[in-house]
């Protein structure tokens, strides 16, 4: 084994089926006394119940988090946060909440509190992204880190089936490019490895029975690995791709991911063997690439970006621009053979397993 530098950072976590009910005795060693609850529209009513149980610690609600963390929307809610005169947030959600929380946690050096209700992984991370005039940017600060992340797989019970399965298609896409990280060390492997293993068995259950709390509970455990791999490895070419889709062509984020992931891992696992022989190991298989690919589309989740909404012309735009900025990747990105990858996933057509 050869040496290497550990530098993690995580929030403080509470993890299984009925661990919301702690949120009272969290918010306090945060030692928060004002707090603003964030969340969705959809999921106003759901953050309302939850947070009961702070009573008079609840400064006020704001429910306008919004995919994407558009720019007026932070500065709505910071005027709010100032309004109440609250002291730290709790958001109640998926990544769009969780982002707003931590653009607030940025923007005014406060404490954050998640409860993740998907399995997006951005409550692990460093990352934050902020919209503005149709551009996304993306950026890291330690300080957009919740300080606790509560995770209770009985809030994710009515998360529909299709956004559950491409939530969790995504994450493990964290995880499968984190094995050939350049950053990956014997610890962050061990994590990406139980992230990969409890998302890919619980997905099938999750497709047949939504509101298995024992799938629930192994899909949140794999999402909180995989979204530590995304902030602490460096990702390749198959974000890239998922980014230049989601970024120029406005196609949807977990389902992109979905699509492309089996084609990606086509292209790159011949040239990482060690990931591509762990990976095979873990999903019981000599051909990961078709082991995705069956995964999502025997849980009904799409196979082609065209049925997302993408054209043919723009196949030629989306490899020119993956082919622009360099950033590593095990294979040598070939125009050719990526022309041929982003036509495989365009029609769903099974991936040229190791092409
Ligand atoms: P989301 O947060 O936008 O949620 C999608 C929809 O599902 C919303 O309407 C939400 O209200 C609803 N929903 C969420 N949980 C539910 C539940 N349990 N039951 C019923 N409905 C529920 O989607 P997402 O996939 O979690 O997050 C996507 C966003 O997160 C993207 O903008 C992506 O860029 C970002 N992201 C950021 C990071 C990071 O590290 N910064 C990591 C991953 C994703």
């Amino acid at each position: 084994m050869n040496g290497f530098t550990f530098d993690y950072k995580s929030p403080r976590v509470i993890f299984g089926a009925g661990s919301v009910s702690t949120l009272p005795d969290e918010v306090s060693r945060l030692g928060a006394h004002r707090v603003l609850i964030l969340s969705t529209r959809e999921q106003r009513i759901l953050s309302a119940e939850i947070t009961r149980t702070l009573e008079d610690k609840i400064a006020g609600f704001f429910d306008k988090a919004t995919m994407h963390v558009p720019e007026a929307v932070i500065q709505e809610a910071e005027h709010v946060f100032r309004d109440v005169d609250a002291d730290s947030v709790v958001a109640v959600g998926g990544g769009s909440t969780t982002g707003l929380a931590k653009a607030l946690s940025m923007r005014l050096d406060v404490p954050s509190l998640v409860v993740p209700t998907t399995y997006a992984g951005s409550e692990m991370t460093t990352i934050w992204g902020i919209t503005e005039h149709g551009l996304k940017k993306t950026g890291r600060d330690a300080r957009v880190l919740p300080k606790t992340v509560i995770y209770d797989p009985r809030l994710t019970l009515e998360l529909p089936v299709g956004i559950s399965v491409t939530s969790a298609m995504n994450a493990m896409a964290h995880a499968m490019e984190g094995l050939y990280s350049i950053e990956l060390n014997p610890i962050l492997e061990s994590m990406c490895q139980q992230g990969i293993c409890a998302l890919f068995a619980a997905v099938p259950r999750l497709a047949a029975k939504p509101a298995d709390v024992d799938a629930r509970t192994n899909a949140l455990f794999g999402a909180w690995m995989c979204g530590t791999a995304l902030s602490h490895l460096g990702m390749g070419l198959h974000h890239k791709l998922c980014h230049t889709l989601g970024g120029t062509l406005n196609l949807p984020h977990a389902e992109t991911h979905t699509v492309v992931l089996p084609h990606a891992m086509a292209y790159n696992l011949p040239y990482a063997p060690r990931a591509r022989s762990l990976l095979e190991t873990m999903l019981n298989t000599s051909d990961v690439p078709s082991a995705l690919f069956g995964l999502a589309r025997n849980a009904g989740a799409p196979i082609s970006l065209a049925e997302l909404g993408m054209r043919s012309d723009d196949i030629s735009k989306v490899r020119d621009l993956a082919l622009r900025d360099q950033y590593p990747n095990p294979r040598p990105l070939d125009p050719a053979a990526l022309t041929a990858l982003l036509e495989d996933a365009f029609h769903g057509r099974k991936p040229s397993s190791m092409r």
